[in-house]
């Protein structure tokens, strides 16, 4: 479906023929097709025209390397660029020096937060890391039902009260029973909505407030493309995220969501989903997500 960066800028390049070194003259059609990929990719356009400018600028910056075409030069550039911004090397799961580590989970209704706890929880116990997952959200039922049955299914103890309860009482009393009973890692599972809605922030903000959380994940689907900048812009205003989890990357997106995520919130994608199994997560590498999204 998308062709490679690399044959892309192939046209771009031909011009070049002769010359040996990147140039202003030069670079301005190598750019366009970046730009062009990375709307492709969907990354958000801001995000997009930032990075492009910091390409040109290290692109021109550049030295001339003896026995290396100027095209190939430009490549890794490029490359090296993206994994600089999505971080360069995987940031794992925090662990508080007193245990419980308390991870905050974020997010959209339908993006896989839900999915994404239990995955969590069954890599830390590959990491002989214990968990209690806390069903904090009231609202749907079947939220509560779906935990319990996931916990289930990976062997996890899941905290409920119901759905009659005080979604901040349930995460702090969950985190209370976490620390009784001598648990690693408490995972809150929270209120997803369809959209982002007052009500839900300020819950959050509350849990949050009161639980103390060391990491606040926030939940993104890849396939949300270019929307998930605006996403991680409010959440992280507002809440104040610690880390992401890039779901559904088992799809056909590029994935430029991991480059909009990182770039505005400053703070890195810990793990991607991909899949719907509960074994379906993997720890995030920028330089491989680098290279998915250069297609
Ligand atoms: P929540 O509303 O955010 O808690 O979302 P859920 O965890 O219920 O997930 C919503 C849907 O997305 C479910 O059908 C999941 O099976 C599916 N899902 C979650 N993560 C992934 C993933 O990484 N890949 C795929 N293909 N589907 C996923």
């Amino acid at each position: 479906m998308f062709e490679a960066l690399a044959d892309r800028l192939e046209g771009a390049w031909k011009k070049l023929r002769g010359q040996d070194k990147i140039s202003e003259a030069n670079i301005q059609e190598a750019l366009r097709e970046v730009r062009r990929a990375l709307l492709e990719a969907d990354v958000n356009l801001q995000v997009v025209k930032d990075f492009v400018a910091e390409v040109q600028e290290k692109a021109l910056g550049a030295e001339v390397i003896s026995g290396v075409r100027p095209d190939q030069q430009f490549i890794k550039i490029v490359h090296d660029q993206l994994v600089e911004v999505m971080g360069e090397t995987n940031v794992p799961l925090a662990e508080a020096e007193s245990a419980p580590t308390i991870v905050l989970m974020a997010g959209l209704q339908g993006t896989g937060k839900t999915t994404a706890t239990a995955k969590l929880a069954l890599h830390l116990r590959k990491q002989n890391r214990s968990t209690l997952l806390v069903a904090t959200d009231v609202y749907r039922p079947a939220a509560i039902d779906q935990l319990i049955t996931l916990g289930k299914q990976i062997n996890v103890p899941v905290f409920e009260l119901g759905t009659d309860a005080n979604p901040v009482e349930i995460a702090r009393q969950g985190v209370a029973k976490a620390r009784e009973d001598g648990i690693n890692t408490v995972i809150i599972d929270t209120a997803g909505r369809l959209q982002i809605d007052e009500d839900m922030m300020d819950e959050l903000a509350q849990i949050k407030d009161t639980v103390q959380p060391h990491e606040v994940l926030l939940v993104v689907d890849a396939m949300t493309g270019q929307e998930a900048a605006s996403l991680t812009r409010t959440f992280h205003d507002r809440i104040g995220i610690t880390g992401a989890i890039l779901t559904k990357l088992d799809g056909d997106t590029r994935g430029g969501a991991a480059l909009s995520v990182r770039q505005i919130s400053g703070q890195p994608i810990k793990f991607v989903g991909v899949g719907e199994k509960v074994e379906a997560l993997q720890p995030f590498y920028p330089d491989r997500m680098a290279s998915r999204i250069l297609g």
